[in-house]
């Protein structure tokens, strides 16, 4: 799904203001704040502002915005960690995804191992 705003979407509540969160960066049309159950010591969602379902679909429509999502991720990593960082975007619930707004997860500030089952 693709639109500005969706109904009953908390990440658009977040982008909108409506739910509070902490915001840790900001571009034109993205934005990036603290997960709220973090994994590692940099764990920051990387969102655009409109609404798009998962990254597969904002790539099919706008890879500009996408491009602009990753941007904002390198940003962050400098900005709170050393800048090295991996970028996980769950796509559907048995990937685990739980939040139907596409975000990358930008995960750091430590070594990280690989255990993604
Ligand atoms: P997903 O499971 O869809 O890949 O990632 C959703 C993420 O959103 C989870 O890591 C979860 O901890 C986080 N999350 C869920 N509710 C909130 C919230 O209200 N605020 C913030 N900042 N993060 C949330």
């Amino acid at each position: 799904m693709t639109s500005d705003i969706a109904a009953d979407c908390l990440f658009c509540k977040i982008v909108a203001g409506q739910v509070p969160a902490d915001v840790v960066a900001t571009s034109k049309r993205a934005i990036a704040f603290r997960d709220i159950a973090p994994q590692a010591p940099l764990h920051v969602l990387v969102a655009p502002k409109e609404h798009h379902g998962d990254v597969a679909q904002l790539a099919a429509v706008d890879p500009a915005l996408l491009a602009d999502v990753v941007a904002l991720a390198d940003q962050v990593a400098g900005e709170q960690a050393d800048g090295q960082f991996r970028l996980i975007f769950n796509s559907g619930p048995r990937a685990g995804q739980s939040v139907f707004h596409v975000h990358g997860h930008v995960i750091g500030g430590a070594r990280l191992g690989w255990t993604p089952a």
